[in-house]
């Protein structure tokens, strides 16, 4: 079959080809003008110079079911010039491969014997009634690759775009990508025949040398503008940036250090990227195109007729890009509190904090290199952007679920023994609980629960959701009654810190902040001085975060940066240019499709079923409805919820309860409407199976 570009690009088709081009329009299975192919063929093969003469019999050939190169040589090889001198001359400057005007086909329809376009139904080689209305098509490419009347121009360029989705999310390599667009391009030829075409690959990355290693400067504007997040109805950009390391390989010393943005909370994009063996080796020049282009928009900048102001606001890292990007002392040094001059001690091989009032840094005190003597060693280039000391938020996701949450588990699984290790059977039912849990977890969670003894694996997502969640039920019983309520001073304090409902993070943040500083205090006595580590101290300082900003912790987390992170790890192929490879991929719009939905899943199921209500009662979804705002529920009131613990406070002030299984059987079905649910709720059973925990979902990613 003749079904290559080539060839329809070609300007004479040899009469070997004509059968096979032939064969390939019955193959399209299209009805098309007749007089469109002849129109077409005498446009691109020079020996039809007088279609008029050879009209008849190309009719011939199109209705003939016999088409063999003899039948076609008879036809075309040998044209007759014996007719009308005058047509043949007016045949002969039609222009070459080109397209027939509309005109020109009138004339021509109007000069044919039956004074009609014949339309062939090209399925079966038999000639139908004709259409006169039907547009003939102009050209051969357009009546064979489908620009004429087979598929509009909508249709190809909705084809398109899913073509470039499938090649986004299975990322074929280019070879794969152009072989199957060839294919495509002869039939949707608005379907681009290369692959970075389809995808709008950057071709030209610039990579520079610089602080040590390779380095592409991508630039605010221009990032901002291909991602669409220029909103004319939102000009003020609030924007924060994350600069953090990101190891490639686990053998090879070489690291990733990109500087993302995010703004008005939107998801992150790319600035600028960094590759190298190690960090890069001067901050000041890491940052310089950062710095300059943010100073040229910060006063305002206009983007197609709208006036635009843009304002740093945070930047988020974990404690050591913090200490990079601040020029301070790393995070073990004694002086490494970032709000505080609290002065750590030396104990047992690393340094500990035993101050919980010291005198608070500021801004202004670090802008002026106030703390150089202990503190600083550098001056910061954010010193000119930003509070160095308010605007650096204590990442959570660091500090206490890669931190402080971890710190504990570890401490509870330590070999040595303590007063606060767990016994071999206490973690075996902690990890039975776990274990049970696994797949019981709302589907909105990256991660389902596992084993305890696979801790040293958890990821992030799942040391949040054991100090949010998990940790609240199966903690219960196995640790002691001391250890417990101190570990749900943190989880309830977080859970404060984490509500997005700011009316009930404000009113509640005093306590949070008390809670936060027990648990620091308590935990020398319960865990040993060696506990009050850098992460563990910073506690005391977390919630001014929730002040400072007026937002949750969810708002000002590192969650979104890593989840970037971890797909930007997956776009490199191989160690060739790596930068480059990222930047292209990037710079493909499709690229981040594949991010997970998060719209939220109503199934008759514990667990995608259970809500809280705006009012504080509990539904679970017990059956189905047509109606696609209302749900069928079993409705519970919120006074029939049980409290899960009571000490340090009554969990049902953070909308944390149980209730009882048997419950569920005895509160009739109601209908209510999706817009007055409040919540999804965690359903976690407990081991008897007779009851039900249930905890609000509060994060975000
Ligand atoms: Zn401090």
């Amino acid at each position: 079959m003749v079904t290559n570009i080539d060839l329809f690009n070609s300007r004479y088709f040899t009469s070997d080809e004509l059968p096979e081009l032939w064969n390939s329009a019955v193959s399209l299975n299209r009805m098309v003008s007749y007089n469109s192919i002849i129109q077409t063929m005498s446009s691109k093969n020079q020996f039809l110079k007088n279609w008029r003469q050879q009209k008849t019999a190309v009719k011939r050939f199109f209705e003939s079911d016999e088409i063999s190169s003899s039948s076609i040589s008879k036809i075309f090889d040998e044209p007759k010039i014996d007719g009308d001198q005058r047509n043949a001359n007016e045949s002969t400057n039609l222009p070459l491969d080109s397209d027939c005007s509309s005109e020109e086909a009138t004339h021509w329809d109007s000069s044919s014997d039956d004074g009609d376009i014949l339309e062939l139904d090209i399925s079966n080689g038999v000639s139908s009634a004709a259409d006169k209305n039907a547009p003939p098509c102009k050209t051969f490419e357009e009546f064979f690759m489908g620009t004429g009347d087979l598929f509009s121009s909508e249709q190809q360029l909705a084809l398109r775009s899913k073509v470039a989705d499938w090649a986004s999310k299975f990322r074929p390599t280019r070879d794969q990508a152009n072989g199957i667009l060839h294919i495509l391009n002869t039939v949707f030829p608005l379907v681009p025949r290369d692959v970075r075409t389809l995808l709008g690959t950057d071709k030209s990355v610039i990579v520079s040398k610089k602080c040590g290693g390779d380095y592409s400067y991508f630039g605010i504007l221009k990032v901002l503008a291909a991602n669409d997040l220029l909103d004319p109805q939102h000009p003020v950009l609030n924007v924060h940036i994350n600069v953090d390391g990101l190891p490639l390989y686990h053998s090879k010393g070489a690291d990733f250090w990109p500087i993302l943005m995010s703004v008005n909370g939107s998801a992150p994009v790319m600035i600028a990227l960094y590759y190298g063996s190690s960090k890069p080796s001067n901050i000041d020049e890491f940052m310089s195109d950062f710095i300059q282009e943010y100073h040229s928009l910060s006063d305002g900048f206009d983007h197609l007729h709208v006036r635009y102001t843009m304002q740093l606001d945070a930047v988020i890292g974990d404690a050591p890009a913090r200490a990079f990007m601040k020029q301070t002392v790393s995070h073990n040094a004694y002086h490494s509190c970032e709000r505080c001059i609290g002065k750590g001690t030396y104990c047992e091989r690393r340094v500990c904090f035993d101050e919980f009032s010291s005198a608070l840094r500021s801004d202004e005190k670090f802008a002026e290199a106030g703390y150089d003597d202990t503190h600083q060693i550098g001056l910061s280039p954010f010193v000119a952007l930003i509070g160095c000391i308010t605007r650096f938020p204590l990442d959570y996701m660091h500090l206490v679920c890669l931190g402080v949450m971890r710190r504990l588990v570890r401490f509870w699984k330590a070999e040595k023994t303590s007063r606060c290790r767990m016994s071999p059977s206490e973690q075996r039912v902690l990890s039975d609980r776990l274990t049970r849990l696994h797949g019981k977890l709302p589907s909105e969670f990256a991660r389902q629960p596992r084993s305890l003894m696979e801790s040293d694996r958890w990821k992030a997502t799942e040391w949040r959701q054991f100090l949010l969640y998990t940790g609240v039920t199966v903690l219960h019983g196995v640790l002691s009654s001391t250890h417990y309520c101190h570990f749900l001073c943190l989880s309830i304090a977080m859970s404060i810190l984490l509500n997005d409902d700011d009316a009930f993070r404000s009113t509640h943040l005093p306590y949070a902040r008390n809670l936060l500083k027990s648990f620091v205090r308590e935990s020398k006595d319960l865990y040993g001085p060696t506990f009050i580590t850098y992460n563990v101290h910073s506690l005391l300082h977390i919630a001014d975060d929730c002040v400072t900003y007026g937002v949750s912790l969810n708002k000002i987390s590192a969650f979104p940066y890593e989840n970037f992170l971890g797909r930007l790890k997956r776009l490199v192929r191989n160690a060739n240019n790596p930068i480059a490879q990222v930047a292209k991929r990037l710079s493909e719009c499709h690229v981040l499709v594949g991010t997970k939905s998060l719209k939220t899943r109503y199934t008759m199921t514990l667990r995608d079923g259970v809500f809280t209500m705006k009012n504080g009662d509990i539904c679970f979804i017990s059956g189905e409805t047509h109606v696609s705002d209302e749900l069928v529920v079993k409705r519970i009131s919120k006074t029939r919820l049980g409290s899960l613990f009571t000490i340090p406070c009554d969990s049902r002030v953070l909308g944390i309860g149980r209730i009882r299984n048997s419950l569920l059987a005895e509160v009739p079905q109601v209908m209510i409407h999706k817009g007055d649910i409040f919540k999804k709720m965690v359903c976690m059973a407990n081991d008897e199976g007779n009851e039900f925990a249930l905890v609000p979902v509060l994060h975000q990613d």
